[in-house]
């Protein structure tokens, strides 16, 4: 090697040095070829150590089948490949330098993999890039969760936590769809509460709010996770229980009845009690809208409130 030759050479090392990016040179037995010293300072491995040793042996994380089935298209097609975070966080395990209040332990990276062909035209070797990316993935992350509280705030109603009016009614709408679908039972469920102006006008405002939460917490408890609880106005609820009767039905909304009964809301050292009224319609074919539907529930909450209120009842068949 000539003088001139060995210059080139230390001034290509400087450069791969000063990269802020992976490089790896693999041949096609996935034989080390080339480590910089990003590979170096995140691995904890010198070019000394795996030079001319296999990849695999170096890192159990990395899933052999899987990454040379991702290089054959390099190897055999002369194509470059992607590996994207967003489908895998990381190929190489190394840690994030970033402070311990962020959410990420490990690097997230994108590799990006190409054929490097010999003076012959052949492809013997392809080489890896391996960027940083944990800055840019940490910040999409926190916009997804960002989104998904955004989304989940309006769906759900801020005093009780039950979904609001308008998701409610989405999905009731693609409950009714899928009823028609379906052979199994399901009921609509309003319930309102009694005399709730006396209750207002009794305590105040505040006081009416505590009793919707403390009705809400009852809902909660007493509907399946696969029920469909909102707030469908003020102090009236709408409850979708599925694979239910109207006669199973009438059960769940008689234990919200009595709950409702004998629960005490505390309110400036005073105990509040109230009752509420439900009305059940189940699911038939003959309904023509999800409307027509919650209308039957409604005429039957309608006749509890007739009937002298504290009390269920189920709409008449269609
Ligand atoms: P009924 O037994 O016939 O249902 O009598 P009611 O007094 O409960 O009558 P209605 O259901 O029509 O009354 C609803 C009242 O609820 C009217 C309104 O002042 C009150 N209200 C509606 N939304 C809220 C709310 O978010 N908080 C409070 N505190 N009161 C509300
Ligand atoms: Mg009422
Ligand atoms: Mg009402």
């Amino acid at each position: 090697m000539n003088m001139d030759n060995v210059a080139t050479l230390h001034w290509q090392q400087d450069l791969l040095s000063s990269l802020e990016v992976g490089i790896v040179v693999l041949d096609r037995h996935f034989t080390v070829q080339v480590w910089n010293q990003f590979m170096e300072n995140h691995s904890d491995i010198r070019p000394s150590q795996i030079i001319g040793s296999n990849l695999f042996g170096h890192f159990d994380e990395i899933n052999e089948g899987w990454l040379k089935a991702k290089a054959e298209p390099v190897f055999n097609l002369q194509s470059p490949v992607f590996l994207i975070w967003e489908q895998r966080p990381y190929l190489f395990h190394f840690g994030s330098n970033r402070p311990i209040t962020s959410d990420s332990t490990h690097m997230y990276q994108n590799v990006t993999m190409f054929p490097l062909s010999d003076a012959d035209g052949t492809v013997q070797r392809l080489c890896m890039l391996v960027y940083d990316v944990t800055d840019q993935a940490i910040g999409k992350l926190r916009v997804d969760r960002l989104n998904d509280e955004l989304k989940y705030m309006s769906r759900v109603d801020g005093l009780t936590g039950l979904y609001n009016r308008r998701y409610w009614q989405e999905r009731f709408d693609n409950t009714f769809k899928l009823a028609r679908r379906r052979e199994q039972p399901v009921t609509a469920m309003m319930l309102d509460i009694d005399h709730f102006k006396k209750i207002n006008d009794a305590y105040g405002h505040q006081a009416g709010d505590k009793v919707i939460q403390a009705l809400s917490s009852i809902l909660q408890q007493s509907v399946r996770e696969t029920d469909l609880a909102g707030r469908y106005g003020g102090e009236e609820f709408a409850v979708v229980l599925s694979d239910s009767t109207a006669d199973t039905s009438l059960l769940v909304a008689e234990r919200i009845r009595s709950a409702a009964e004998s629960m005490q809301v505390e309110h400036e050292g005073q105990a509040i009690t109230f009752t509420v009224s439900l009305g059940l319609a189940e699911f038939n074919r003959e309904y023509s809208s999800a409307m027509l539907w919650l209308e039957q529930a409604d005429m039957a909450l309608y006749d509890a409130k007739h009937n002298g209120r504290n009390q269920a009842r189920v709409a008449a068949i269609a």
